[in-house]
């Protein structure tokens, strides 16, 4: 009997959680992950706001005339709404990264899309705009996640800069940084206190950009917000998907 029930659970695991990311991560099904703007590039931001280090980033940004889109936690948005609306005011997107940051495999799917909903509905409150984009904690998308119709555009990455952790430091996350090409989206945290994350990586994220945006501006790459390439021709992004 218990074996049954074990089975039972990683068949229910198996379809709900494990298949959704395999075709979301692996095949890009119903998601971005990429686009085929090859002068462009798209910085994004997860796990915030945090008071220390979003307003440096923002900051840093602002040095280089960089515009980049957040997603941002809806506990966090709560707990600092006048970074929200900072965050805002310099020109970024503002995308949700649910209302807690747990993985959607381990939720019920009311139970994500209330957190959503709770998320959309306060940052409307906070910038008078509706977010348009949504990335679900370490990209972990269930069944539901992918069958329903959604109002948002569901974003993974094509880059990441391990940030996360602080082992490697900053020459890690500028050599990371630095195999940008025009078309990625770039995956890094403006906060690091989240399950598996260090409390201090942020520091390293923040500097690291100061030594990297020059430089990939230099190459001609432009940063961007998800909304230009969504609103330029949503279907560019969702058929170049595959990297
Ligand atoms: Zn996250």
């Amino acid at each position: 009997m218990r074996t049954m029930m074990t089975r039972f659970c990683l068949v229910i695991l198996f379809f709900y959680g494990v298949l959704p990311y395999l075709l979301s991560r692996g095949f890009g099904w119903k998601v971005i992950k990429k686009s085929t703007h090859l002068s462009e590039v798209a910085l994004t931001f997860d796990d915030g706001p945090n008071p220390l280090y979003t307003p440096m980033l923002l900051d840093i940004l602002k040095k280089y005339n960089v515009k980049a889109t957040f997603f941002v936690l809806g506990y966090k948005a709560q707990l600092y709404p006048d970074i929200i609306k900072k965050i805002h005011d310099e020109g970024h997107q503002i995308g949700i990264h649910n209302e807690a940051h747990l993985p959607n495999w381990s939720m019920r799917p009311k139970t994500v899309q209330k957190g959503v909903e709770r998320t959309s509905q306060l940052i409307y409150s906070l910038i008078g705009e509706r977010a348009t984009v949504y990335r679900p904690p370490w990209g972990m998308l269930n069944a539901y996640d992918l069958l329903k119709k959604t109002p948002y555009t569901i974003v993974l990455w094509s880059l990441m800069a391990e940030d996360w952790r602080i082992a490697g430091g900053i020459p890690k996350i500028v050599s990371h940084l630095l195999k940008s090409k025009g078309g990625d989206i770039i995956l890094l945290h403006d906060c690091g206190k989240t399950f598996g994350a260090q409390e201090m990586a942020p520091m390293n994220t923040i500097q690291a950009l100061d030594i990297v945006l020059p430089e990939l501006q230099d190459r001609g790459l432009q940063f961007v917000k998800l909304d230009k390439w969504i609103a330029k021709d949503p279907r560019i992004c969702r058929t170049d998907t595959m990297g």
